[in-house]
């Protein structure tokens, strides 16, 4: 149930909903997802949907991780520091520490930020940076960043985030509250302007404030 054979045919999945890259496509092929999930779910890790992991949240559908990678990879203009928001269970964590230089990961739940690192750990990935949200939006004090990736939703995009970009770059996260949709948000050069750019309806969990230890 774990095998790569399994692992292929949601590779195969992915090609036909319409991911192209084969970057992306590669590094979710040699990713154990199953490794991300308590046992009694990791049969169900090749399927392409979202499972809990507790504390009401949720890994990221496979899918929705390709899309969103995919989109960072051809936004981005540098990949050298990217932040990722919501670290949950690390599954995405792991794929964009393979394409990205070096990836800073914030997330609200002290137990999950504790699992995903010693995951992160034993999968020798050694070029990320998790810590625990300081109870607001982002790691300031770590950027500015090339490219923001966050796996929680608020439902209006962060002013705190954007100013957390750096020249040309951009935010790539789901935005809305009963109806959310994925949004490219791209810093214009060094300016303070942005373009948004709307794309496809998603549902992920909502991005909040606070900290849970
Ligand atoms: N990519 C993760 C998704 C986990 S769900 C995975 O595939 O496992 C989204 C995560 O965002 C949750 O773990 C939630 O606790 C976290 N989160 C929500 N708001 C946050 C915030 N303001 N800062 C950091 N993490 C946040």
């Amino acid at each position: 149930m774990t095998s790569q054979r399994t692992r292929n045919r949601l590779i195969q999945r992915l090609r036909e909903e319409g991911i192209s890259s084969e970057q992306v496509l590669d590094v979710m092929a040699s990713t154990p997802r199953h490794l991300f999930l308590d046992e009694a779910l990791a049969v169900r890790a090749y399927e392409d949907t979202s499972l809990p992991i507790g504390y009401g949240q949720t890994i990221s559908q496979p899918y929705v991780v390709a899309r969103m990678t995919e989109l960072l990879l051809s936004r981005a203009r540098s990949l050298q520091r990217v932040l990722e928001i919501g670290t949950g269970s690390g599954y995405q964590t792991a794929i964009l520490a393979r394409l990205v230089e070096h990836l800073y990961s914030v997330e609200r739940i002290a137990p999950l930020l504790e699992q995903a690192r010693r995951r992160l750990r034993e999968l020798n990935i050694h070029n990320v940076e998790a810590a625990l949200s300081q109870g607001g939006f982002g790691w300031p004090e770590k950027g500015p960043f090339d490219a923001i990736l966050s796996a929680a939703a608020p439902s209006a995009i962060p002013a705190e985030l954007k100013q957390q970009l750096s020249p040309d770059g951009v935010l790539v996260m789901p935005v809305g509250a009963e109806r959310q949709h994925l949004v490219v948000v791209s810093r214009r050069g060094d300016s303070d302007q942005f373009d948004v750019e709307k794309l496809e309806p998603v549902r992920f969990v909502p991005l909040l404030s606070g900290v849970v230890r």
